[in-house]
């Protein structure tokens, strides 16, 4: 009597189904229109998936499904090219997503303002020092860009409303720690 033995595909057969049964960015829930597949934080695009050739039975690609995300494009930019360690960008759109009531449209564009401008103020070597105290937007004043000024200055200042909440977070954390050593 023989074995049967599992039924075995290669791999890029099943992400491609994969691809085709995710509907919504694992990170920001949006509707996904192009979408962008990553393994492990980086991207695989499509010519890498069609190569991977390795045959896999249905319970190997159980385990395998567990590394990979579909994303949409903005989230995957953002999740896995490199940033200017300028602003924290995800930690502001996760707090544009969960602690306002913007829409998607609104986040996406002042995510991609605030990430344009840490990589300007990269380049020209301004010390993140100038996030730690006073007013963001004023520290920042004299090295905003001369074009579209007044869109950097509003998000600035709603990254400072990030890092207040940050830091609100912080401190009642601290508190609640405090309470339950008490106890
Ligand atoms: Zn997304």
């Amino acid at each position: 009597m023989t074995v049967q033995q599992p039924k075995r595909r290669p791999l890029s057969r099943y992400l491609k189904d994969f691809k085709h049964s995710q509907t919504h960015c694992a990170h920001c829930h949006k509707l996904l229109d192009r979408i962008t597949l990553v393994r492990r934080g980086e991207i695989v695009n499509k010519i890498a998936i069609s190569r991977l050739d390795t045959l896999l039975d249905e319970a190997a690609w159980q385990q395998e499904q567990k590394e990979w995300v579909a994303l949409c494009r903005f989230c995957g930019d953002l999740h896995c090219k490199e940033q200017s360690d300028f602003f924290d960008i995800i930690g502001f759109k996760q707090y544009l997503f969960e602690q306002t009531e913007m829409s998607h449209g609104t986040v996406r564009e002042y995510v991609v303002r605030l990430r344009r401008l840490g990589n300007h103020l990269s380049e020209l070597n301004i010390s993140r020092q100038l996030l730690e105290e006073g007013f963001l937007d004023e520290n920042l004043e004299p090295w905003l860009p001369a074009t579209s000024t007044n869109n950097y200055r509003i998000a600035l200042r709603k990254y400072a409303q990030f890092k207040a909440q940050m830091r609100f977070t912080a401190v009642q954390k601290v508190a609640v720690g405090a309470v339950t050593d008490i106890y």
